[in-house]
């Protein structure tokens, strides 16, 4: 097993289950799983990590035999650096027939460095200011800044809509009718790795 990877906290565990679960076979299978899907996107030397496992349904009655949830698990880990760490949060399933691990939902693992972080945020701002000159009115050109597709704008008295038809955004704001105010609203982005 990678270095990186070796000392991972497993549980603490509440099912026997779970707790028989954990044997060197299935260590070793998340130490290939994490060192091919995870190890890449470091981007930047780390000095330490850490990281836990813990079952996402840990009580007894949810690991009987036909149990669709027993083999789900909260996965935490960081890269540590005195510059910012990596980390990643994200829920993992064992495949114990193929001794093969997968993320839940089968999306890809998506490692939080501070520059994908720095730049997340740099594009959420960068959104809503432009959402802000379309609501104003200030004739900017309605295109996605993370796709370039051309946006749907929806602009009424009472509300205020601007989606990417490729759903890499929704910013929506009900608009007060009687003075034009934005009043509450939704900015809605797509987690990086969904399609
Ligand atoms: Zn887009």
């Amino acid at each position: 097993m990678h270095p990186a990877f070796a000392d991972i906290q497993f549980g603490p565990f509440a099912s026997a289950y779970h707790s028989r679960a954990m044997t060197p076979e299935f260590k070793e299978a998340l130490g290939a799983f994490l060192e091919k899907e995870l190890l890449p996107q470091v981007e930047q030397p780390f000095e330490s990590t850490s990281g836990t496992l813990v079952a996402a349904y840990d009580e007894e009655r949810c690991c009987g035999p036909n149990s669709a949830v027993r083999d789900i698990y909260e996965f935490e880990f960081a890269f540590h650096r005195s510059s910012g760490d990596d980390t990643i949060k994200v829920e993992l399933v064992f495949h114990a027939g193929a001794r093969a691990f997968s993320a839940r939902g089968n999306k890809p693992l998506y490692l939080w460095t501070p520059a994908r972080r720095d730049r997340y945020l740099a594009e959420g701002r960068h959104i809503q200011h432009l959402c802000g000159r379309i609501a104003k009115h200030e004739g900017v050109e309605a295109v996605c800044p993370l796709c370039s597709a051309v946006l749907s704008v929806h602009d009424s008295p009472s509300l205020f809509d601007v989606s990417c038809p490729n759903r890499c955004f929704k910013y929506n704001y009900h608009r007060d009718p009687a003075n034009g105010q934005l009043l509450h609203g939704h900015f809605f982005r797509k987690e990086p790795g969904e399609i």
